[in-house]
């Protein structure tokens, strides 16, 4: 177990397609999972937000997410959108990988995740809001995807700062709409 650096913007592996993982059960996998799960309680402390961490902000280019939402902890191995609901719903996104800025995109409102545990069990799960936001944060991220790639709309970008100065907390989130084709 150990507490790993988190890569900032422009570290080439942020930008790498991430290997699916063979073996749930290995004690590679494992290491991965552990170091996730550790880097992730140090980094809530010191930037006081966060709610995930994906294996390439920690150096691993594998397909491993690593979730706490509130008490609830999942480790998700080769995890997938499988289904996206009708609607959409504005998001300003922030990552530990540019800590500092805020970018507003537009994401799927709910969303069917499948994944394998740690013990080799499958999942599915539905979920909407918050956790659907996040959950396709983390996987756009085993593809080397960043939410700055996704930014919508005009002026999409603020710095954390200036941000808070002008919204309030729960303005994060857009109600949810029907997606535009
Ligand atoms: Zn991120």
């Amino acid at each position: 177990m150990a507490v790993r650096r988190i890569r900032q913007l422009g570290d080439p592996i942020l930008r790498v397609r991430c290997e699916r993982v063979q073996n749930p059960k290995s004690a590679a996998t494992r290491l991965v999972a552990d170091d996730l799960r550790d880097s992730l309680a140090v980094a809530r402390k010191k930037y006081k937000m966060g709610r995930a961490l994906a294996a390439p902000q920690i150096g691993a280019p594998v397909r491993i997410v690593f979730v706490q939402m509130d008490k609830q902890r999942w480790t998700m191995i080769n995890p997938e959108v499988t289904d996206v609901g009708r609607d959409d719903f504005l998001v300003w996104d922030d990552c530990f990988s540019f800590p500092n800025l805020l970018v507003r995109v537009n994401r799927a409102y709910q969303i069917t995740v499948s994944y394998t545990d740690p013990k080799g069990k499958q999942h599915t799960m539905e979920v909407e809001g918050p956790m659907a936001e996040l959950l396709q944060h983390e996987i756009d991220h085993l593809d080397g995807i960043l939410a700055l790639d996704r930014a919508s709309g005009v002026d999409p970008f603020a710095f954390r700062s200036e941000w808070e100065k002008v919204h309030k907390p729960g303005e994060r989130y857009g109600p949810p709409k029907p997606r535009e084709v």
